[in-house]
């Protein structure tokens, strides 16, 4: 079939003049027999790629959709068209299933949608066997995936259905396939040699963002600052908790906003979404709960206050900005401690087989003569934790290994509830006296000890979860233009830069890009690496290897007083708080850029470490004169040093260099400040490294400060010394500097 019949077709049966890409390719593969899988966004036109080929191949095609309400709205719409298309599920009478069936077996179709629960259906099976059936079309085809967050058991025994019908061409159509999802998709329904598209992601009027953040105290300015600014949207939080204290300052503020978490009762989440959704709020303070039908067009902001547990979370999220096509702007702010919250989540929805046992248990323990439980979740909460704790569990009843005790949490309960109800083994009903649910047991007489869990399965989706924060975790650091990295994330091919996330926007002025750093920038890296190399194994001249994550390495760099740090005796290490007149902020973005330019490495797995590469060492060891990469930006404000004269001040240094590790352009001041310790320390009689040390030195002579404050950054210059010595320096600094800029203008 050539490509004019095919735009005829589509003209005459939908009205189209052309295709929307990637319809055209798509239908083209389906059409040449081809299995195929399309991966389009909601909205996209999925559905017209199996309409199109439907009308085009002789017989019937099977369209196996999850929704019945999507489905009525489909088959009115084709109807309309006069196209022969009709649906078979429970909504409708005995009677109308029977006609449609009859109309199957007549070949009287083109096509017919159906819910996969229907392939249980002899009735159903037998029409299909006397039909010819040309293309089986999957919608929501996700649901097909294990790991896919609705998931359907029916949807994973349509691969047998699509044997027991013949094999015919299989298409398959989702929104929302992670490339695990999507080889799930390709497994479960046996394709062969398929065609797959991904098209269609990109979020041309937004601007993706992150901006790293010290303390909830930044957080919260950056939040009033972006409401401010674009006045609509939503901020998103991580928890309830975190939810209700925002609003709280907020209010303090008097920032006007609406509340939403799932916490609140069903009547004060109807009357904020709506007067959110109404337009009589301009700002939504809400958890990952504030979601279905929020599709306000006008959303000019979303923020997420922590990390998401997910790219897929954060894109989606995000992508509630901008629905009307105009400019909008999303942010997340990042700090490295929240991930603490996702891990919990990821404790929480991940209980172990032993910890779904021991609720099975405890449910069993209390159930009363109907075998119904009604006991509240913390009550079974701790009914758990108590058989976990005094035994019962698998691995106990089988090796005597003691279970692990944590996350025995309320939302683990929930978690393992699900989890057993699925697998068929417990039943959940209301309690309307309570607002609450109860569980009842399917099987009495079963012991716990029989429960057939699959521990391999849970193990994965734990396994699965973790890799997803990690990816957000490499999302948000990563120096790649935002929307680029999201679209290959999702599997598209060669996306363009977006040209304004900041990523590109700090890349869109090349000359301030990065330019060479100043000899004492470099002197911060070389700190930086020393720190690193320092918190790694030593295994050889030039060699160390990983030992310690991202995490407590920028600590030890700020010299963070953080319980992890101090209490192992890291904060013994002679590079602790090695940059610590820099801030955490620093460090943290220091540290990103030694990785973004190759200078140290991060392993892979699950509990990444870091390193110092083999360029890294070279830098540390001061081989390298001329170094290009990202330097935090807040330094270079403090740079007392203009560029030219601190050239100037290199050539002309003629001295002896210090036996300390000091740049060259510094080593003049540093022979006159070490010169006036001496007398000092003379006069005194008293060791030098008492007036003040050579870092102490190092830093006056490299950093000139002005003032006796600016000074104080510098780490080591105690409060006694201080006040004893420091002006005559702070003299000399500026003495210093007159006399060679006067010299410099000469
Ligand atoms: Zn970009």
């Amino acid at each position: 079939m050539d490509d004019s019949q095919i735009l005829e077709a589509l003209s005459r049966h939908f009205g189209h003049a052309s295709f929307r890409r990637p319809q055209g390719d798509v239908v083209k593969s389906i059409l040449s027999g081809r299995d195929t899988l399309a991966i389009m966004p909601t909205g996209g036109g999925k559905s017209l790629c199996y309409q199109l080929p439907a009308m085009l191949l002789d017989g019937i095609t099977i369209v196996v959709s999850p929704l019945i309400a999507l489905m009525k709205d489909q088959v009115d719409a084709l109807c309309a068209k006069g196209i022969d298309a009709a649906m078979l599920n429970s909504s409708q009478s005995w009677a109308e299933q029977s006609e449609v069936l009859a109309r199957l077996s007549r070949g009287g179709l083109k096509l017919a949608y159906v819910a996969p629960e229907r392939f249980r259906a002899q009735s159903f099976t037998r029409a299909l066997r006397g039909a010819k059936i040309s293309l089986f079309a999957v919608d929501e085809a996700h649901c097909i995936s294990q790991w896919g967050h609705d998931f359907r058991p029916d949807y994973m025994r349509l691969g047998e259905a699509l044997e027991s019908l013949g094999r015919p061409t299989c298409a398959a159509f989702t929104a929302t396939a992670t490339p695990d999802v999507r080889e799930d998709i390709l497994r479960q329904l046996c394709m062969r040699e398929p065609s797959v598209f991904v098209s269609g992601f990109a979020r041309k009027n937004l601007s993706f963002n992150v901006r790293e953040v010290s303390g909830k105290a930044e957080k919260f300015a950056r939040v009033c600052a972006i409401a401010d600014k674009y006045k609509t949207g939503i901020v998103y939080c991580a928890t309830r908790k975190s939810a209700e204290e925002l609003s709280k300052k907020l209010w303090g503020e008097g920032v006007r906003h609406i509340v939403y978490h799932g916490a609140m009762t069903p009547a004060e989440r109807d009357a904020a979404q709506e007067a959110f959704m109404g337009g009589c709020e301009q700002i939504a303070v809400a958890t990952n709960a504030f979601g279905m039908g929020i599709d306000r067009p006008d959303i000019r902001f979303v923020c997420h206050y922590e990390l998401t547990g997910s790219v897929e979370a954060l894109y989606q999220e995000a992508g509630r900005a901008g629905r009307d096509g105009a400019e909008s702007y999303c942010e997340m702010l990042l700090m490295y401690a929240d991930k603490r919250v996702q891990e919990f989540f990821i404790e929480g929805a991940n209980p172990s087989a032993d910890f779904i046992e021991a609720v099975y248990r405890a449910v069993r323990d209390n159930c009363d003569n109907a075998n119904e439980c009604a006991m509240p979740i913390d009550a079974l909460a701790e009914e758990t934790a108590d058989i976990m704790r005094f035994g019962g569990g698998r691995r106990r009843a089988r090796g005597g290994k003691f279970a692990r005790l944590s996350g025995a949490n309320a939302m683990a309960v929930s978690s393992a509830l699900g989890i057993l109800r699925r697998l068929g083994y417990v039943e959940r009903f209301d309690i309307p006296s309570r607002r609450a649910r109860g569980t009842r047991l399917l099987d009495p007489d079963l012991p716990p000890s029989r429960l057939d869990l699959p521990e391999s399965l849970l193990a994965e989706k734990r396994r699965r979860d973790e890799a997803k924060l990690r990816d957000v975790l490499r999302y948000a650091y990563s120096k790649q233009c935002r929307q680029k990295w999201i679209l290959e994330y999702f599997g598209e091919d060669c996306p363009e830069p977006c040209g304004k996330c900041d990523v590109c926007m700090l890349s869109s002025a090349p000359a301030e890009r990065q330019p060479p750093l100043s000899p004492d920038e470099i002197l911060e890296v070389r700190k930086a690496l020393s720190g690193v190399a320092r918190m790694s194994h030593r295994a050889g001249a030039r060699q160390w290897l990983p030992r310690f994550g991202r995490d407590k390495i920028v600590k030890c760099l700020a010299g963070s007083r953080d319980a992890k740090i101090t209490s192992s005796g890291l904060d013994s290490l002679s590079t602790y708080g090695i940059l610590k007149g820099h801030g955490a902020k620093f460090c943290s973005e220091l540290f990103s850029s030694l990785v973004d330019f190759g200078l140290v490495s991060i392993t892979d797995g699950e509990y990444p470490l870091a390193a110092i590469t083999d360029f890294g060492v070279s830098v540390m060891l001061g081989e390298v004169s001329e170094l290009r990469i990202a330097y935090p930006r807040e330094i270079s404000k403090l740079k007392k040093v203009p560029a030219l004269q601190a050239k100037k001040s290199a050539k002309k240094s003629p001295r002896e260099k210090p036996e300390t590790d000091v740049p060259d352009f510094a080593a003049p001041l540093y022979a006159e400040l070490s010169a006036l310790r001496s007398q000092i320390a003379a006069k005194a009689h008293i060791p030098v490294y008492r007036v003040f040390t050579n870092a102490v030195l190092r830093g006056l002579a490299v950093r000139r400060p002005a003032d006796a404050e600016s000074a104080m950054e510098i780490s080591g210059i105690g409060k006694i010394n201080s006040k004893k010595y420091l002006n005559r320096f702070l003299d000399l600094v500026r003495n210093f500097t007159i006399r060679n800029e006067t010299e410099g203008k000469i």
